[in-house]
């Protein structure tokens, strides 16, 4: 009896640590205020990416997405409103990067990263567009941005990982061009696709709705 109950205390320990085990896993893996890949996951995700890649051959994109005037929104709205936008803007990312081996993670403050494999430049192309106008359409108020609203900026970079590029040169790289587009006024895309250079740049209109200006 004494050894049946012993086994039984054993069995349920055993059960509650690996539940214990997989929840906190879950939470070292995620970050805690919009449910995204934190850094660390993407990080880990990104190398499991980088292999497939490799071997597959394929194009993997890498998008940094930035919110603009984000402390002036923080000291206008409060830092609670601001955490909403923060959601909101994961729910966006979170809608455009549904496939397998896509990837959205909260880098880090009010910075955001996508990963997308396989997509050409038309593909990329299309999909930054629609997360500019996912975020444009929600039309966050923000009396602080020359906008009016809350707007993002992104930079992104197409590349062959089996041509030697590494992760971190890659996140080095989206990000600069994120502070391309930061130091060319904000709400754009700055991106290089594979096979184009030099940048192509897609500016965004001043109002909602407005189509983004592509270029020639
Ligand atoms: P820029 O357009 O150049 O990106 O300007 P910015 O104001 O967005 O950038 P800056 O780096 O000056 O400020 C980032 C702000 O993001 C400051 C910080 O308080 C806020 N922030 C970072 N993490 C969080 C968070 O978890 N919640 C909230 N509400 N705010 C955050
Ligand atoms: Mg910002
Ligand atoms: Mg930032």
């Amino acid at each position: 009896m004494i050894g049946v109950v012993s086994a039984m205390l054993r069995e349920y320990s055993a059960r509650r640590n690996f539940a214990l085990a997989v929840q906190l896993s879950n939470q070292a893996s995620k970050d805690f205020l919009t449910g995204l890949h934190n850094r660390r996951a993407l990080r880990k995700r990104l190398e499991y990416v980088w292999r497939h890649a490799i071997r597959e051959e394929q194009v993997v994109s890498v998008a940094m997405i930035d919110v603009d005037w984000f402390k002036r929104y923080n000291d206008h709205y409060g830092h609670a409103e601001g955490d909403v936008v923060l959601r909101r803007m994961s729910r966006v990312l979170q809608a455009h990067t549904q496939r397998p081996l896509d990837i959205a993670a909260r880098y880090g403050g009010e910075e955001f990263t996508c990963v997308w494999v396989g997509n050409d430049a038309a593909g990329l192309h299309t999909l930054l567009e629609r997360i500019q106008a996912d975020v444009h359409d929600m039309y966050i108020e923000h009396q602080h941005s020359p906008l009016g609203q809350v707007s993002v900026s992104v930079g992104a970079v197409q590349i062959e990982p089996h041509r030697g590029i590494d992760v971190d040169a890659t996140l080095r790289r989206a990000d600069k061009l994120l502070y391309t587009a930061k130091r060319q006024g904000r709400s754009r895309v700055v991106f290089a696709p594979l096979e184009r250079e030099p940048l192509s740049i897609m500016y965004l209109g001043p109002q909602p709705g407005v189509p983004l200006q592509l270029p020639s």
